[in-house]
This record gives C-alpha cells, structure tokens and sequence, in this order.
C-alpha cells in the first residue's frame, strides 16, 4: 500500500484509452482556481506558473508536472492540496520540491500510488488514504517510504477525518517495520488505529516527528 508500492505495476493502458483518461485527468485531478485567487487575493504575485506541464505513466499512475509556486507557499499548498484530496477514491499524492516545483501523481489505484522522476531531498509530500482503506494512518509502505527518503522535509498523509505529518530526526535505517507493529500490538491494544500506534511508538522512541491532526478540532 501507499507511496513507492512495489508490488503493482499493472493496469496497462493502450494509448486511446490512456488519451482519454488524461483528458478527463480533472476529474480525477485538482482545481486550483481558488487556491491561486486566494493567494492572489493575499497579495501574492508570487505563484510564478501554476498550470498542466508535461505528463508520463508508471503502472498505475500518471505524472503530472503542474508548475512552481513561491516556497514561503509551500506549507499553504499542502495544506491546500490535502484538502483537494482528502475524499478522493483512489491514491493522489503531490510534491512540492524544495524549489518550489510542484508534482502531481495520480494513481488509479485505492491502495498506491507511485512517486517517481521527482527531487525528494527537502521535499513537501501530501498523500490520501481513500476511504475504503478505513481511517488509517502512515502505512508500511509509507514507513519503507521514508526510511528510503528519509531527507523529506515534511511527509503527509490524509483521510476524512485527519491529517498525518511525519519527518524523520534521526536514522532510521536500521529500523524494521514489524518490530515497531509487535511493540504496537501489545502496547497499544485498544488502540483504534494500529498503523496510528506504530508511527506514536516511532516518534516515543524519537526517531521522527509525528502529529496526527483531527479535521474537527478546528
Ligand atoms: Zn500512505
């Protein structure tokens, strides 16, 4: 599941198939028409291109370059694209490099979505986790994710109900998933989200930071 899945690289499309799908990409996509007025209406001048750039496949997802916004934006934009994508049925995932340059990467998938062609270090990344998921947070896949990208300034994931955001303090190369989902198990049991509890025992043990934000709180 999640960011970088390496097990599905399926779902072939032929190239009428994939045109058609492209052409209808915003309904599978983002608006950022009220984002950009926003911005715009906060005296901001600063977005410098925000549009549909170059576009390539891989299994189940489409890249899409969409453009460069000013990076005192960044945080605004996540936040911004969370909200896009947060009811979405299928994996989107957005990053926003340490430039500026934001990436959209559309999955057809409910369980992955792939990240590639796209500089990681000091990157802003937002994904979803679709409802038919559950209410869950970071995953294995997103735990492998970024212990392989562990120089991604920010690392989030949303769903209906919540935001996740995860940065790594310190190496967690030697780090093994199944060790920290035991620990969760038996420390946690009652817990509601056992995905939840694994990312708590990483943060207790302090090896990342790690908030988990409810939508109804403000
Ligand atoms: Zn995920």
């Amino acid at each position: 599941m999640h960011p970088n899945c390496r097990c599905s690289t399926s779902a072939y499309m032929d190239d009428d198939e994939y045109n058609q799908w492209l052409d209808s990409y915003q309904d599978h996509g983002l608006a950022f028409e009220d984002w950009k007025n926003s911005v715009a209406s906060n005296g901001g001048a600063d977005i410098i291109k925000l549009g549909v750039g170059s576009s390539s496949k891989q299994g189940e997802t489409t890249r899409i370059e969409l453009g460069e916004i000013d990076t005192d934006k960044i945080d605004e934009a996540i936040q911004y694209f969370s909200d896009e994508i947060r009811d979405r049925e299928t994996e989107i995932a957005i990053v926003i490099d340490k430039n500026g340059k934001v990436t959209q990467f559309i999955s057809t998938s409910t369980e992955s979505v792939n990240i590639f062609d796209v500089d990681l270090d000091g990157a802003s990344i937002t994904h979803n986790h679709p409802v038919s998921n559950g209410i869950v947070s970071f995953g294995e896949d997103d735990f492998y994710f970024l212990q392989e990208n562990q120089n991604v300034a920010s690392f989030r994931c949303c769903n209906l109900e919540y935001d996740y955001v995860a940065s790594v303090r310190k190496d967690i190369s030697q780090v093994t998933y199944n060790e920290l989902y035991l620990k969760a198990l038996t420390e946690y049991s009652g817990n509601d989200d056992l995905q939840h509890a694994v990312f708590e025992e990483l943060r207790a043990r302090g090896y990342i930071s790690y908030d988990r934000i409810s939508k109804n709180a403000d």
